[in-house]
């Protein structure tokens, strides 16, 4: 991706800031996934674009950084989800084409259950009415299809065929990439809020902007302390990958899809052996709270074993495996797990985009539209995503 890179830091030169005489451009704040596909969408629609980042697209701090997302299309009773989840994939896939390396692999998504549950129950049925295929597989066929894998407890397992597994880093690194190649403009910058909805500054400068979108993923408590101190909940998530057998390729994506384990509530999810990063497993119960800046990125001694216990337990191929990676990154929690798209409550010109609650990357394309045509058009998005339906107490519901 070098000469992704270089691309995109060389249009920092052309930078149309404060007084020149070209009109204001729309400014977003932050590439992350979020950020990225909304300069993108605001770029489709014609719109001059200022993107900026204060450590790069997908960098090691953001949300959006890290090797490997899940996309997938079983969302329990949130339609929308699925819906939008649909939606990305095709742009994911188009993006994919172009790109030199792979930015998606459709190695197949395996929601794996100890019982029949309300959100597997709901799951098919959206399936079924939007024409997704799923299949229902029950313990004794899953065992023949993935030997690899131990289904003691687990009595059927959804099997989403189409989606997979998004290159995370790669794919928000792209998105930037294509934006700057059809004529946006995007700086490495710190970008802070002044009293004007229009204006803010860029490394200390002011500038000007038409408006401001802040895509600032797990910083917008930060960046807006009075309006999304308490309603953006960041915690601290631990990912580790592990060295699969050597010469083994039931580890691999050909073998072996994205996987997750609802655990009694308690839920586990991973990938195969992608790109040779090694079998990558997380626990996606919300951790601590974290700080981006300053939080400690090593992983805790507590989190290793488990993923370890984990990992070995359903896989027991990997008993004794070393641990070739460890992850520390943060999940931006709204009150429910629904994203917030939406104007700033009073300053005319801002709107805030963020809220991607560890489910957010697959849906960046979507995402991105949706906050372009608010910011372009006026049209406001589903009422789920509006600031006012953010509530200031944890309760998850969108899984
Ligand atoms: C461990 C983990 C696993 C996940 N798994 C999945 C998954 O399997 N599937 C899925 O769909 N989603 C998953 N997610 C969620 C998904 O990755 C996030 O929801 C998504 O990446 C959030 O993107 P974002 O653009 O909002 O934030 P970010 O990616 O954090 O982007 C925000 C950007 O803003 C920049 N920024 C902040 N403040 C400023 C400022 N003042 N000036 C300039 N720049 C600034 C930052 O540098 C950063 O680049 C996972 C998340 C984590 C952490």
């Amino acid at each position: 991706m070098g000469a992704t890179r270089r691309t995109v830091l060389g249009a920092a030169a052309a930078l149309p800031l404060v007084g020149c005489s070209r009109p204001a451009p729309i400014i977003v704040v932050g590439a992350g996934v979020f950020g990225a596909w909304t300069a993108e969408h605001l770029r489709r629609k014609g719109k001059a674009v200022l993107l900026v980042d204060q450590m790069g697209p997908a960098n090691a701090r953001a949300s959006s950084g890290g090797e490997s997302r899940m996309t997938r299309g079983t969302y329990g009773r949130d339609e929308i989800y699925t819906r939008m989840a649909r939606a990305s994939l095709e742009e994911w896939k188009r993006l994919s084409d172009r790109s030199a390396l792979p930015l998606f692999h459709d190695a197949g998504v395996l929601f794996c259950f100890q019982e029949m549950i309300d959100y597997a129950r709901d799951s098919i049925a959206v399936h079924e009415r939007l024409g997704l295929p799923l299949q229902n597989i029950a313990n004794a066929a899953l065992g023949q299809r993935w030997p690899q894998m131990n289904f003691e407890g687990i009595e059927f397992g959804l099997f989403e065929p189409e989606f997979g597994a998004l290159m995370a880093r790669r794919a928000v690194e792209e998105t930037v990439a294509r934006f700057v190649e059809q004529g946006g403009t995007y700086v490495l910058a710190h970008a802070t809020p002044s009293e004007s909805g229009r204006g803010l500054l860029l490394d200390g400068a002011p500038a000007d902007a038409e408006a401001i979108v802040w895509a600032c993923g797990p910083w917008l408590p930060k960046v807006f302390p009075a309006v999304l101190g308490e309603r953006i909940f960041v915690t601290r998530q631990e990912v580790a990958f592990i060295a699969p057998p050597d010469g083994d390729d039931s580890f691999e994506a050909s073998h072996l899809p994205g996987w997750a384990d609802f655990n009694g509530g308690d839920l586990y999810y991973g990938f195969p052996n992608l790109e040779g990063r090694g079998f990558k497993i997380a626990r996606d119960t919300h951790g601590e709270h974290f700080d981006p800046d300053t939080g400690d990125r090593r992983m805790s001694d507590t989190g290793a074993a488990s993923l370890r216990a984990f990992a070995e337990r359903r896989f027991p191929g990997l008993a004794g495996r070393p641990f070739t990676e460890f992850r520390v990154c943060q999940y931006e929690n709204s009150s429910n797990g629904d994203f917030l798209i939406d104007r700033h409550p009073s300053l005319e010109g801002a709107y805030l985009l963020g809220g991607g609650s560890g489910h957010g990357f697959k849906h960046g394309p979507e995402v991105g539209r949706m906050m372009a045509e608010l910011v372009a058009d006026g049209t406001a998005p589903d009422a789920r995503f509006s600031l006012a339906s953010k509530q200031t107490v944890q309760a998850r519901s969108v899984l």
